[in-house]
């Protein structure tokens, strides 16, 4: 569990001053109506109907074909909950734009003034003035914008196996960073107090602008934090600085800040960093095929291997995240799996026997599991921890189902939760604790006593 620390703003005083902003769901019924009498107006007056995938850019399509495809799009599908008239607005507003802040957001559909996200699969239809669920998107006259770009709010220099990763890097830093938002809304998220606030409720546009750069790091204190910049040149030059071979995008969720992180990501790469996505890999294939040619390496949650838990515990669907890790494997890009045993919710050991044999038959049995350990958090506090025997018990029933490589996350009781085993001859290859590793005898990425290849990145 990737865990932020590091930095991170509360701003308190920023929800004093916009306090007028109070959010508001609506059912998604209404908002339809609402949409379905724009689409009407929109086709009895002809001409004055226009749509654009923002993404694709281009326009091949008939009148008639373009109005039919947006249609459907727009109204076939589910569309999550969102924040009604809750975009900033006023003086919060003008001071996100000077900060640069804000930037048109990619990837959705436009129908008159109505806009349709299609970054992720909540689908949400935006009225003007609207806030998407993930909190950081707004409708402002029409164009979709992102709240979330260059205002990180947390960001740390974390070991790579804190995300986890272990078999990407191993022994490396990463930096990593994160500005608030999620599209999930999860009982038991350990990272509640990010991923479900607003931008506005994280960061503080008033006062003199503030770039984090490498000469200032060392001299920040709070308030400097609640305004400062971390722009994606910022980002990657710290890296630079701080010799980590790899940037994380993590914390929260960073699909809902994907501008932030595509460019980042974009940039880093220019310059020889690798960048790392820690996911609930909640997205649309369009969005994820694109970040996956910038992206190195994913930690994908797997929550559960159940429809209804993901509705219940996650609000969220199943189906995506397993789309997600094919199109992964597919495009060539490095992942492992983190599924979090959440008592009386996740641990039903039939369960996970079938999501790890759908792992081996979907994936290969060569992409590692990390069981993490849940801690009573958020809406939660009321269930134990992981008993450490049921992260065991899983354990054995990921290695019988074919899995290589298997590992427990958030123990300390179990001795072997972290260790790399050759899966031919058995040898033990890297020895870790915690999130360090203090052995690791891999010899250009093969067993040194079978010769066999262990897969991942390993330089
Ligand atoms: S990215 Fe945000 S606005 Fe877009 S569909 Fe997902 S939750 Fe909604
Ligand atoms: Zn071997």
């Amino acid at each position: 569990m990737d865990r932020a620390k590091g930095f991170r703003t509360t701003n308190e005083q920023q929800q004093e001053l916009f306090s007028e902003r109070a959010c508001r769901s609506v059912a998604r019924r209404r908002f339809l109506l609402y949409g379905a009498c724009a689409a009407g107006c929109a086709a009895a007056v002809g001409g004055s109907y226009w749509w654009r995938h923002r993404s694709g850019g281009a326009q091949s399509h008939s009148w008639t074909e373009s109005f039919k495809k947006a249609f459907i799009q727009t109204f076939s599908a589910d569309s999550a909950d969102v924040f009604k008239a809750d975009a900033p607005k006023g003086e919060l507003w003008e001071a996100w734009q000077r900060r640069g802040w804000v930037r048109e957001a990619r990837h959705y559909l436009k129908l008159g003034k109505n806009i349709h996200c299609k970054l992720c699969p909540n689908e949400c239809r935006l009225a003007p003035e609207d806030r998407g669920h993930c909190r950081n998107r707004v409708n402002k006259e029409g164009i979709l914008y992102t709240l979330a770009y260059g205002n990180a709010c947390s960001f740390n220099n974390d070991p790579v196996e804190k995300k986890p990763l272990y078999h990407f890097l191993p022994g490396t830093k990463t930096f990593s960073f994160a500005i608030s938002g999620c599209g999930f809304r999860c009982l038991n998220c350990q990272n509640w107090d990010i991923s479900q606030r607003k931008p506005e409720e994280s960061k503080d546009p008033r006062g003199e602008s503030l770039r984090l750069r490498p000469e200032t790091l060392r001299r920040l204190t709070a308030e400097d934090i609640d305004r400062l910049s971390l722009f994606p040149e910022d980002v990657v030059e710290l890296t630079e600085y701080l010799g980590s071979p790899s940037i994380s995008y993590t914390y929260s969720e960073p699909t809902v800040w994907y501008e932030y992180m595509y460019d980042t990501a974009q940039l880093a790469r220019q310059r020889g960093l690798k960048n790392i996505w820690v996911t609930c890999g909640y997205i649309q294939e369009k969005p994820l095929r694109e970040l996956a040619k910038v992206i190195d390496a994913a930690n994908v949650d797997l929550k559960s291997f159940s429809e209804e838990i993901y509705r219940t515990l996650n609000t969220g669907k199943l189906e995506p995240v397993l789309r997600c890790l094919k199109i992964l494997k597919e495009e060539g890009v490095w992942f492992e799996v983190t599924n979090l045993v959440v008592p009386t919710y996740t641990d039903d050991l039939q369960m996970i026997r079938r999501m790890c044999q759908w792992m081996v038959n979907e994936l290969g049995p060569d992409w590692p599991l990390h069981f993490s350990r849940f801690r009573p958090a958020h809406k939660l506090t009321n269930l134990p921890p992981t008993p450490a025997s049921v992260l065991i018990e899983a354990r054995q029933i990921a290695r019988e189902s074919g899995l290589h490589y298997v590992y427990i996350g958030n123990v300390h009781e179990v001795d072997d939760a972290g260790i790399t085993y050759c899966p031919q001859c058995k040898k033990e290859l890297i020895y870790r604790e915690g999130f360090f590793v203090i052995r690791n005898e891999l010899k250009g990425g093969k067993c040194p006593s079978c010769g066999r290849k262990i897969a991942g990145v390993w330089a």
